[in-house]
């Protein structure tokens, strides 16, 4: 198969044509149906597709992405296909426009195969929240992949696509990406238009990629990210890394209370130890650093996302999309049954947390509040990118755990501490591949970088992997 866009692009070199390599993923997706990953196979649009883009090779006016299959978390529109957010709220409904992040991928001739399970609204991070089954990690049986975006996940670990499109929020591209071996990456907030994408908190989503090489991560942020008139939160900044200066010797920080992190699973820190000293010995200068804020984060996040998640969610009303339940009569009641029995039991303890947060009388003690607090941490944050090029610390606490096991929300939660930081502060951060457990499962490592230093953040995993 193929593992990387490099290895699709030298097969199509090499004459093979781009529908018999959509061929051999579509057949490869249907021997592994059993990970639940795909909520939908685009097999028509995909034969139709890879012919036009043979004919394209032929009178070689491709594009770079000729023969490279996309899959789509189920939260990313893509014209003409359906997309629900794994929720029972968007049944039968169709996307009526592609988000520009794809169709920047589709531009240069990718080919879109399907769309991928995640938790309902992608609020999750084990998967159990799709309406639509939990995903397997394809690591191990009865595992969970991680969340929100687990198909996504699997999806690229287990080669069923070239690469994956997901949406992280709070972690969920990185966190996946670690319990399943692969790269995931989180751009700097305002640099992946969110057009196209269904919102869950506006102020902290980003399309991120999953992909089975830092080159790829690259070359994908490359194509897709950048100013887009339809989403006014992008920026204008230059989006190519072609800086070539960088410092060989890179100044690394590490946050004290992540590595020294009582949560943290022995072997990952014990991996994480031998990295450091592999780093210092290479010559990078590694410095402490303290942010004591750690207890504050994941609430912080909650509070926040949650106000954001019940405002944008309101749309969903039974009238204007979707799902509309048969025993209503009168404009109440289909807003009130159609949302009661189109969301699921998290999506609704998140709106109502979030329209808790907002109401009259909590507003400022709660939203207000949250709102300082992430203005302290991104101060502090912004502090540590003048004393270093780049921070490093664990991905996740530990590996993937089993299905089921883990019930208290709170518990689920937690799984988002190492990540919720760059969300917080709209750093870029990316989780590469850093080890497998003696339980059989992966772990990442994750690099953050100062806003808008994607490029630098790439050197640094390169530096890293030299030692890996
Ligand atoms: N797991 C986190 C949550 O449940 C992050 C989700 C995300 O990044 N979309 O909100």
């Amino acid at each position: 198969m193929y593992r990387t866009i490099g290895d699709v692009q030298k097969a199509v070199l090499s004459g093979e044509s781009v529908l018999s390599i959509a061929q051999a993923y579509l057949k490869k997706i249907e021997e592994n149906a059993h990970l639940n990953a795909f909520l939908e196979v685009f097999t028509e649009s995909v034969i139709e597709n890879a012919k036009l883009v043979d004919e394209k090779v032929k009178a070689g006016t491709a594009g770079p992405l000729a023969g490279v299959v996309v899959g789509i978390k189920d939260n990313i529109c893509y014209k003409n296909h359906r997309v629900s957010a794994s929720s029972k709220i968007l049944e039968g409904f169709t996307s009526l426009y592609t988000s520009t992040v794809l169709q920047r991928l589709i531009d240069q001739d990718a080919i879109v195969i399907g769309r991928l399970n995640c938790d309902e609204f992608a609020m999750g991070s084990s998967n159990e929240n799709s309406a639509f089954g939990s995903v397997e990690n394809n690591w191990k049986a009865n595992h969970v992949p991680g969340g929100s975006s687990g198909g996504s996940a699997v999806a690229a670990s287990a080669q069923l696509c070239t690469i994956t499109l997901g949406s992280d929020t709070g972690g969920s591209v990185r966190q996946p990406a670690s319990w399943t071996g692969t790269y995931g990456l989180k751009p700097t907030y305002g640099r992946m238009s969110r057009y196209g994408l269904i919102a869950y908190a506006s102020s902290f989503d980003q399309i991120g990629s999953f992909t089975n090489s830092a080159a790829d991560a690259q070359l994908i942020y490359e194509l897709s990210a950048g100013e887009d008139e339809m989403d006014a939160t992008t920026s204008s900044r230059e989006v190519k890394c072609e800086r070539t200066d960088f410092p060989q010797k890179l100044k690394i920080g590490l946050i004290s209370e992540c590595v020294h992190h009582e949560g943290l699973d022995p072997e990952v820190r014990e991996k994480l130890a031998e990295l450091i000293q592999k780093l210092k010995d290479a010559g990078h200068e590694i410095t402490e650093v303290s942010f004591p804020f750690m207890d504050y984060m994941v609430p912080t996040y909650y509070v926040l996302t949650t106000a954001e998640a019940s405002s944008n969610l309101s749309r969903f009303d039974g009238v204007h999309f979707g799902y509309r339940s048969q025993e209503a009569k009168g404009v109440e009641q289909t807003y009130i049954k159609s949302r009661t029995e189109g969301f699921g039991p998290e999506v609704k303890r998140r709106i109502m947390t979030g329209t808790f947060v907002l109401s009259h009388g909590y507003y400022d003690a709660y939203y207000t509040q949250g709102q300082k607090v992430r203005r302290v941490l991104k101060n502090r944050t912004d502090e540590f990118f003048q004393q270093v090029d780049l921070l490093l610390l664990p991905t996740t606490p530990g590996t993937a755990f089993e299905k089921n096991a883990v019930k208290d929300p709170i518990q689920m939660y937690l799984q988002d501490i190492f990540t919720v930081h760059a969300n917080l502060t709209g750093n870029p951060a990316i989780s590469v591949p850093f080890g497998v457990h003696s339980n059989g499962l992966p772990f990442g490592i994750q690099l953050m970088a100062d806003s808008f230093q994607e490029d630098l953040l790439f050197h640094g995993v390169k530096k890293l992997e030299e030692l890996l």
